[in-house]
């Protein structure tokens, strides 16, 4: 993923979905969206369900992630994910979810740890960074983001298998996404902080997701802004009608 050409839509299916029905899931998305090529479209499911979709989507268009992992890459870590398990079975792994960083104390520092040993292995991660509400009330969101970015990012070099996602932390699940504006902002000031790191073109090849109450409805109007380069969508991925309508606008934006 050299240049972000077309928008990518990543789905989060959290904590959801048997085998069976995330199986069923994938094939109705299958029928809707497999034909469309401008899109570069992931479904990132529970763990359990990974194997049975990796065989679904062989040869098909449509990538396949995982939601989080442990960053050893073996050993008595009973109940974790290593990379290297990972890597067989999927491309991307998404990492630093706020929910993850909120309900299970993920620091700075385990995401970059994470961040580092999907690198090593040919994982692409899709970072995830965005501030609260008190933060943003206060006047602290790009400080707090840039944050996230440096500290998770600390020497890891090059960055050119990297995504980003921008979630607000008050937009996410809530109906009530930031506005296109405000995202593309944030998401410039992303862009620049990684300028600062790694340079003007490697900031600009590196795909910048919004992720936050993103519907069919309201994607084109985030895919138009200059710096949002794709959607990291979560209640709107659980349904094969919302996320295949949302992948298929997402086609006719840009
Ligand atoms: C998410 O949890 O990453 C997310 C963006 O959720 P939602 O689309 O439901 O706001």
């Amino acid at each position: 993923m050299s240049s972000p050409v077309n928008p990518i839509i990543v789905g989060n299916w959290k904590m959801n979905a048997t085998i069976e029905e995330a199986t069923t899931l994938v094939a109705q998305i299958k029928l809707r969206i497999e034909s469309i090529k401008n899109v570069d479209t992931v479904v990132c499911p529970p763990f359990t369900a990974l194997s049975s979709i990796q065989e679904l989507l062989t040869n098909s268009t449509i990538g396949l992630g995982a939601q989080d992992m442990y960053h050893e890459i073996t050993g008595a870590f009973t109940g974790e994910i290593s990379p290297s398990m990972l890597s067989e079975l999927c491309e991307f792994v998404i990492l630093g979810h706020s929910e993850r960083r909120s309900m299970f104390g993920e620091t700075d520092q385990a995401v970059c740890n994470k961040i580092s040993s999907a690198l090593k292995v040919g994982l692409k991660p899709i970072m995830c960074v965005g501030e609260t509400l008190t933060s943003r009330q206060n006047g602290n969101a790009n400080a707090d983001v840039q944050q996230q970015i440096i500290l998770g990012l600390k020497n890891i070099q090059p960055i050119h298998n990297l995504v980003i996602a921008y979630e607000p932390i008050w937009a996410i699940g809530q109906g009530k996404p930031a506005t296109p504006n405000d995202a593309q902002n944030m998401m410039s000031f992303i862009r620049k902080t990684l300028s600062l790191s790694y340079g003007e073109s490697s900031a600009k090849s590196t795909p910048i997701l919004y992720g936050g109450s993103v519907t069919a409805d309201n994607v084109c109007d985030f895919l138009a802004q200059a710096d949002i380069d794709g959607a990291l969508v979560g209640g709107a991925s659980l349904n094969h009608n919302t996320f295949s309508d949302l992948v298929i606008n997402a086609s006719n934006t840009k």
